[in-house]
């Protein structure tokens, strides 16, 4: 198993990471047996309605986590699909536990044509203070977004130097909808912004570890495996 590495921003999409694919053309039988031996194929489609955007996948991750705020740095329109998690937040809260659901604070730079041109980064470091001012939030998420990618925003420098300006965890997660044709990936992206930012590394490491798996579950019901509690149950500190 390839490891991830923590100390770069992205994290690689599902097609490079897995050979994962979208469409397959065959018989089950093909289907298993290029399963088995590492040579599926996407099935090569000129036009393609029904791919999901990473971004949505993204959010329903981090916008879970308690005492977050989330900033979609992109045009309005790409924020339409997180609010949608503030109500599965709401719904799943005591699957997870939650006992008091809090508003979800969600946002966006709402790029426009000015800063499509000259770029947004200026945009998105008001707005990250902006955010920060209104909610106190504990850390801030910032969604990257297929208009903020082409342009080339320097969205890690940006929430590297609020971060050190406000002094809470500023997380940048790249999950442009181009980026990758496995919508999932935006839930590797999630995962890869929490864990490199949120999570400390390990004091101790337990021994003789080779059949263990650690599973975090962010969405569901509450998972105690070898001592890990969800993040989403606790506030950040
Ligand atoms: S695919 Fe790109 S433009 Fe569409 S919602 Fe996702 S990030 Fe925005």
């Amino acid at each position: 198993m390839k490891k991830i590495n923590l100390d770069i921003p992205e994290v690689a999409v599902r097609e490079i990471r897995l050979g994962s694919i979208t469409g397959f053309q065959g018989d089950a039988q093909s289907l298993v047996h290029c399963s088995n031996n590492g040579k599926l194929c996407d099935k090569k489609r000129s036009f393609s309605q029904c791919l999901d955007c990473s971004i949505s996948k993204a959010v329903c991750m981090v916008a879970l986590i308690q005492d977050a705020a989330v900033i979609c740095h992109g045009p309005v329109g790409c924020a339409s699909c997180l609010h949608e998690f503030a109500f599965t937040y709401r719904v799943n809260a005591p699957l997870r536990g939650v006992a008091h659901p809090t508003q979800r604070k969600i946002f966006s730079t709402n790029i426009a044509e000015e800063e499509t041109v000259y770029g947004g980064t200026q945009k998105l470091a008001d707005a990250i203070r902006e955010v920060y001012t209104r909610t106190h939030a504990h850390v801030i998420f910032v969604l990257s977004t297929c208009a903020t990618g082409i342009i080339g925003d320097d969205v890690e420098s940006v929430a590297d130097e609020a971060e050190k300006e406000l002094n809470v965890p500023v997380i940048a997660i790249f999950c442009e909808g181009f980026r990758s044709k496995v919508w999932t990936s935006g839930f590797d992206a999630g995962y890869h912004g929490i864990v490199r930012k949120l999570i400390k590394p390990a004091v101790n490491h337990k021994k003789n570890v080779a059949n263990v798996v650690n599973v975090i579950n962010l969405g569901g019901v509450t998972f105690f495996l070898n001592g890990l509690q969800p993040l989403a149950r606790y506030q950040i500190i």
